[in-house]
């Protein structure tokens, strides 16, 4: 890796002041730097500013809201939300995939609106600048052609967030602040199926915290697949959270990770209603299947990972049906 290029590095006290300093030209948000001071060093982006969130009153605060539901501040780490007694207690599933996000070093300094802004992946980018120059570049930083899919106009690096998933079955929001003022969206749409674009924030627009809902009825697990336990992003990953009433699926959410440019939600309308068996099983791996367009952005083969990915699914969601909040433990 390369020394960090000269950059100016800001360290603002409050929502606002960020705002300012991200409006400037060339300003980019630092959090725990896990995924972006990597990026930086391998030549992946030259930002003349650096602005650390970490000093923003109430950036790493976990609130209690009134409805018995939280409210999680962009600066909290994964480690905390792994551990904490509150997320664990009434999201285990989102507790779970904070967990299992690369290892515990990285959690203890990696932030929650990092891990959710976290950059695209692919084996032609995430490479030092001298390989990625001997290959002429790629449309997602610096070059003109993708070598994933040839003659496309749009990159496909992958998004391999783990926590993203987890939150947006739960019915998660996000609250995003920037020169327009304040905004709060359904987390699912923070993201854009386009691997340079990534997001919907607009210039200057940062994200300053999650709200979760109450569970209510709903019971929910998050699983992936990766190389090595201790330390990957998931090859494959998937976030299923069901409500049931007797002997009928009452709702249904999917979101699958690590195959696509952006975490999808997976249409599982037509399984509502239903009776979880054999039958339904299959349909929903149809569905995941239909939603994922897995390419050739990894170590591990599409076939592999399609089929992980259905495997996963199939598995958290028979465990859901029988009562288990804790479907998931690491899989190979
Ligand atoms: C070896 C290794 C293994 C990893 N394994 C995993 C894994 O298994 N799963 C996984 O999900 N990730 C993994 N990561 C990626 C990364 O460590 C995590 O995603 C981490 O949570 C990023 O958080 P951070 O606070 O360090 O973000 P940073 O690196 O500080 O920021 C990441 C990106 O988000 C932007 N950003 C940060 N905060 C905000 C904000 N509040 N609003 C808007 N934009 C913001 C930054 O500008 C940057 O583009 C791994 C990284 C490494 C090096
Ligand atoms: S998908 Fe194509 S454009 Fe995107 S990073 Fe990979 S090679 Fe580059």
């Amino acid at each position: 890796m390369n020394a960090l290029h000269d950059l100016q590095l800001v360290r603002p006290s409050s929502i606002d002041d960020a705002v300012r300093a991200l409006g400037e030209d060339g300003a980019r948000p630092l959090a725990g730097g896990t995924d972006l001071l990597p990026n930086l060093r391998r030549g992946l982006g030259e930002p003349r500013t650096l602005v650390d969130l970490s000093a923003i009153a109430g950036i790493a605060a976990i609130e209690a809201g009134a409805d018995g539901g939280l409210r999680l501040g962009a600066g909290v780490t994964l480690a905390t939300l792994a551990t904490d007694a509150r997320v664990r207690g009434g999201w285990p599933a989102l507790a779970h995939a904070a967990g299992l996000v690369a290892g515990p070093t990285h959690r203890a300094t990696a932030t929650l609106g990092g891990n959710l802004c976290q950059d695209t992946r692919c084996i032609f980018y995430n490479q030092s600048d001298w390989w990625r120059a001997g290959n002429g570049y790629c449309l997602k930083y610096r070059g003109d052609k993708c070598h994933v899919v040839v003659k496309s106009d749009r990159c496909y690096a992958t998004y391999h967030g783990d926590v993203a998933p987890a939150l947006i079955v739960l019915g998660a929001k996000a609250e995003i602040a920037g020169p327009g003022g304040r905004r709060t969206i359904p987390l699912a749409e923070l993201f854009v199926e386009d691997g340079a674009r990534r997001l919907t924030l607009e210039a200057g627009e940062w994200l300053t915290a999650v709200v979760v809902p109450p569970p209510g009825r709903w019971r929910a697990a998050y699983e992936k697949a990766r190389v090595r336990d201790a330390v990957d992003f998931p090859l494959a990953g998937v976030a299923v959270a069901m409500a049931r009433d007797g002997d009928r699926i009452a709702g249904l959410r999917v979101v699958i990770t690590g195959t696509n440019s952006a975490p999808l939600v997976v249409p599982t309308g037509a399984l509502v209603g239903a009776v979880w068996d054999a039958a339904a099983a299959q349909a929903l791996e149809k569905a995941v299947r239909a939603t994922s367009n897995v390419l050739a952005t990894t170590v591990a083969t599409v076939r592999y990972r399609r089929r992980v990915l259905q495997a996963l699914t199939r598995k958290l969601a028979g465990a859901l049906w029988s009562g288990s909040d804790r479907a998931a433990t690491p899989t190979r």
